[in-house]
C-alpha cells in the first residue's frame, strides 16, 4: 500500500528519459515506446523543438489566466481553424474537460438535452463524459449518472434511424474507437449521420481527443469521411505531452458561449499554447502527414507479412492500429515489454499501437520483428 491512490493497475518499470521513439527505464533498459503515452508524445520524446518552445515560453511567462487578452491563443486557434469549416476555439485542459465543453455547448446552442453515443466509446472520466461514454466498467459503482444520453450500438444505422427524435441536441463520436478495441466508423454508418444532421437540428460532436492531430493521417481524422462535425474535441496529442486540449466550433456557435458561461482556470495558458502552437506548425504541414500515411501503409504491410492473418486482425487507421488477437492479451503486453517494445491494450483483445508520428521505418522493422518474437 503505498501514498497513491489505487486507481491505475500500473506495469512496475519506471521510464526515467526518452528521445524520439526510444526510452529508458531507471534500469538503463532499452525501450521502443509504441504507446507515446497513449497517443499523446506524436513529435516522440524530448522533440528539439518542442524543448525550445518550452525553454523560450517559460522565460517570458507561465500563467496569466483568462482575465487577460491571449494572442498565443488567438495564433493557435488561427492555425487550428486554417484550411477547414471551423471557426472558434475554446481550449482547457484534459480529453474529458474538452468533452464537456462540446455536451455544453451542443445543449445551450439546441435548448436540447439528449446526446446519443454509442457501445464501447470512451470520451472520459467526469460525470458528463462518464456519462457519454458506452463502457458500464467505466461507469459502475458512481451513483447517478447525467440525464439524457443514449447509448446506441456502433456502426448499427437502424438503431440511430429508430432513436433519433426531435429530443436530440447530438449526435456524438469517435472516428476509430481507441479505448474500445480499435474500432472505425463506417462509410455506411456515416453516411447515416451526416443525413441525420443534415436534415434535422441535430448537432454533430466528433471525439477526436485520440485520433485527431494528426494521429490517423489527416489533421482530423473525420477528413477521411463525410462527416461534417459542428463541434470536434482534441488533447492528447496536442501539446505533444504538456496538458492542453480544446473544442473547435463552427460559426453557427459563436453566441451560444457568452462571457461567463463556460470556463476554466488553466485552459490555454501561455506554456501549453506555445508547445501546441509548435505541435501544430509541424504536424499540419502536407508533408508530415504524407508522412504519416506512408509509414502507416508500411507498417500494416509489414504486420500483415508477419503475422498469419488467419490469427490476428490488423485494423485502424494512421498510426492508430489495432492488432485483434482473438484472446486476452494482458500476457502479451507483458512480453512485448520484456523483448523490449512498450504497447497498451485496446479492450480484452486487441494490442495497440500508437508510436510517435516521427516514428522512422527502421524503427517499425524493429518492433515487428519483436512482436513476431512473442506472437507466434
Ligand atoms: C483519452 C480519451 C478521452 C479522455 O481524455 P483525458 O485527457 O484522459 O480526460 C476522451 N476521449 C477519447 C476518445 C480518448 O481517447
Amino acid at each position: 500500500m503505498g501514498a497513491l491512490f489505487n486507481n491505475y493497475s500500473r506495469r512496475s518499470i519506471s521510464i526515467v528519459e526518452g528521445n524520439g521513439t526510444v526510452v529508458k527505464d531507471s534500469d538503463g533498459k532499452r525501450y521502443l515506446d509504441f504507446t507515446s503515452g497513449i497517443a499523446v508524445c506524436c513529435l516522440g520524446h524530448a522533440h528539439p523543438a518542442l524543448v525550445k518552445a518550452i525553454k523560450e515560453q517559460s522565460e517570458k511567462i507561465w500563467h496569466t489566466s483568462n482575465l487577460f487578452d491571449s494572442p498565443g491563443q488567438v495564433s493557435l486557434a488561427e492555425s487550428l481553424v486554417k484550411d477547414n469549416h471551423f471557426s472558434h476555439a475554446f481550449f482547457c485542459n484534459s480529453g474529458a474537460e474538452a468533452n464537456e465543453a462540446a455536451i455544453k455547448l451542443a445543449r445551450k446552442h439546441t435548448g436540447k438535452h439528449h446526446i446519443i453515443t454509442f457501445e464501447q466509446s470512451f470520451h472520459g472520466r467526469t460525470f458528463g463524459a462518464m456519462s457519454a461514454t458506452g463502457q458500464e466498467k467505466i461507469q459502475k459503482g458512481f451513483g447517478p449518472l447525467v440525464e439524457k444520453f443514449t447509448v446506441l450500438p456502433f456502426n448499427d444505422v437502424e438503431a440511430l434511424k429508430g432513436a433519433v427524435d426531435d429530443s436530440v441536441a447530438a449526435i456524438m463520436l469517435e472516428i476509430v474507437q481507441g479505448e474500445g478495441g480499435v474500432n472505425a466508423v463506417t462509410d455506411d454508418f456515416a453516411n447515416a449521420i451526416k443525413e441525420i444532421c443534415e436534415t434535422s437540428n441535430i448537432l454533430l460532436i466528433v471525439d477526436e481527443v485520440q485520433t485527431g492531430i494528426g494521429r490517423t493521417g489527416t489533421r482530423f481524422a473525420f477528413e477521411q469521411t463525410t462527416l461534417k462535425p459542428d463541434i470536434v474535441s482534441m488533447a492528447k496529442g496536442l501539446g505533444g505531452g504538456f496538458p492542453i486540449a480544446g473544442i473547435l466550433g463552427t460559426a453557427e456557435l459563436y453566441d451560444t458561449f457568452g462571457p461567463g458561461t463556460h470556463g476554466t482556470t488553466f485552459g490555454g495558458n501561455p506554456l501549453g499554447v506555445a508547445v501546441a502552437q509548435t505541435v501544430i506548425d509541424i504536424v499540419f504541414q502536407q508533408s508530415f502527414l504524407d508522412e504519416v500515411k506512408e509509414k502507416s501503409a508500411y507498417l500494416v504491410q509489414k504486420l500483415q507479412e508477419g503475422l498469419p492473418p488467419e490469427l490476428f486482425t490488423v485494423r485502424g487507421k494512421g498510426l492508430m492500429l489495432g492488432i485483434d488477437c482473438g484472446k486476452e492479451v494482458g500476457s502479451l503486453v507483458a512480453k512485448a515489454e520484456e523483448a523490449g517494445l512498450l504497447l497498451v491494450a485496446a479492450g480484452p483483445n486487441v494490442l495497440r499501437l500508437l508510436p510517435p508520428l516521427t516514428v522512422s521505418k527502421a524503427e517499425i522493422d524493429e518492433a515487428v520483428k519483436i512482436l513476431k518474437t512473442f506472437l507466434l
